[in-house]
């Protein structure tokens, strides 16, 4: 037979098309400002220092490469929730259930299958607008076609939070939505709720019953402390007693794009809740991929679990999100030396990878036709592409596309 023969190719998200188009630009001036992947001055990858010291350690214990239990390495998801939650006693600890996944799209996607296997069939999950394009994938995929719905989240004329629009969306969503929010470092906006906002969401969220979704992929990476990035969701926790669900990525953070190491985190009411949990998430991960990869959450326990290590991760990041902070002043320094009269001020106040630029897509098409600068249609720009050595094109060339 040939069951293939009218399969059609079909291109990946935006994202993944961009970094595609560029690698076939022959020009050796082009410049990647797309995937949100760190890179250092010389726009290379990075690999932490900590992370260097946590392999030195690892590869000394001569350990062996038996399967991880389906819940992923036991040390990993304990520093995982601690890092996450940082429990305030053992009873909160014990009724939040942490399973390891693969990374944070995989945590995004076992803890959809959870929602769909467990909440009324009818329940309609709720992004902001806009948001992650994968989150659309791995919820369709997970069952959720046809129930994704959207809150306003950014206000275009301001370049900051629609914070009016997006409270009085929660107040009209069905009771026992799932909401979905951007821990820190919103993608692709860099736009965050303030803390007097976050409360306001978070008692909108109790009043309408709300199964609150954070997706935390920046942790320390947005502020360069871990603490501040996860901020929200503790007090979503802790002050209004919400069971909200994290699911927690190391890609970006401790620079482990390619280990897919990341966690799942559910609250419950109590260590029975819990077990109960982790035993159905376990039973999805079994069906799914039967037991996450050992290396990243060797790496990750380590420092988690060692004072001097994570201290020098605490540095480690630190520096990425000083470079990232500086970048912005940077360019739009030099986009006002490039002679533009545009208020850019929204670039600043944003924060983490990206900057929602507010370039048009025809802007966006001439900076990569004629500049052969590669940002997506939607005038995101990640951030951590600019370096020194481009900025001044870079802002040159914005310029050129936007006066
Ligand atoms: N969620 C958001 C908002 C992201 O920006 C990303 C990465 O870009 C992820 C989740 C998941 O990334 P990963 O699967 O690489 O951990």
């Amino acid at each position: 037979s040939q069951p293939w023969k009218s399969i059609e190719p079909i291109g990946l998200d935006a994202i993944k098309q961009l970094t595609i188009a560029f690698q076939a630009d022959t020009n050796p001036n082009k410049i990647l400002l797309g995937e949100g992947v760190y890179r250092d001055d010389d726009g290379k990858p990075v690999v932490l220092k900590s992370i260097r010291e946590a392999e030195k350690i690892l590869y000394e214990k001569k350990l062996d490469h038996e399967y991880a239990p389906v819940t992923g390495v036991a040390s990993f998801c304990k520093g995982s929730k601690k890092f996450a939650f940082d429990p305030k006693n053992q009873e909160q600890d014990d009724r939040i259930a942490t399973v390891q996944t693969l990374s944070g799209t995989g945590s995004l996607r076992v803890a959809a299958a959870f929602l769909n296997k467990f909440l009324p069939k009818d329940t309609e999950v709720y992004f902001p607008d806009p948001t992650w394009g994968n989150h659309n994938s791995i919820f369709n995929d997970a069952g959720f076609n046809g129930r994704i719905k959207k809150y306003p989240y950014f206000d275009a004329k301001t370049g900051g939070l629609a914070a009016d629009g997006f409270l009085a969306a929660i107040e009209k969503m069905p009771k026992g939505s799932v909401i979905l929010l951007h821990a820190c470092a919103h993608n692709p906006t860099g736009v965050d709720p303030t803390r007097e906002v976050w409360k306001k969401v978070s008692k909108a969220c109790k009043d309408r019953e709300l199964v609150v979704f954070f997706d935390s992929a920046y942790q320390a990476f947005a502020t360069g402390n871990e603490v501040d990035d996860a901020w929200a969701y503790r007090y979503f926790v802790e002050e209004d007693g919400h069971q909200v669900i994290v699911t927690q990525s190391y890609a970006k953070n401790f620079g482990l794009y390619g280990e897919r190491t990341g966690a799942l985190h559910v609250v419950t009411g109590s260590k029975q809740e819990a077990t109960a949990v982790t035993s159905q998430l376990a039973v999805i991960i079994r069906a799914m991929y039967s037991s996450p990869p050992i290396f990243g959450a060797r790496v990750v326990s380590t420092v988690l679990n060692d004072e001097n290590l994570l201290k020098q991760w605490r540095v480690d990041v630190k520096e990425m999100a000083d470079r990232i902070r500086k970048s912005r002043e940077a360019l739009v320094y030099e986009l006002h030396q490039a002679g533009s009269k545009r208020d850019w001020s929204h670039i600043t106040d944003q924060i983490g990878m990206f900057a929602f630029t507010g370039l048009t897509p025809e802007q966006v098409e001439r900076l990569i036709k004629e500049q052969n600068i590669y940002m997506t249609k939607d005038g995101r720009m990640s951030i951590s592409g600019l370096n020194t050595k481009n900025i001044k094109t870079v802002a040159q060339a914005i310029h050129k596309v936007t006066s």
